[in-house]
């Protein structure tokens, strides 16, 4: 059974492997940041 390194969900159950780039939980956090600090300015 030969699995291709760059899928990112198994072919066979259906699993999704975690990402270990995790670059787009970086955008994530960061977009998230910024909306709080936004709002954190808001507030003063
Ligand atoms: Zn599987």
């Amino acid at each position: 059974m030969n699995i291709a390194a760059k899928d990112t969900v198994c072919p066979i159950c259906g699993y999704e492997f975690p990402t270990t780039s995790g670059s787009l939980r970086w955008v994530a956090i960061l977009l998230l940041a910024a909306i709080l600090f936004y709002l954190l300015l808001n507030f003063l």
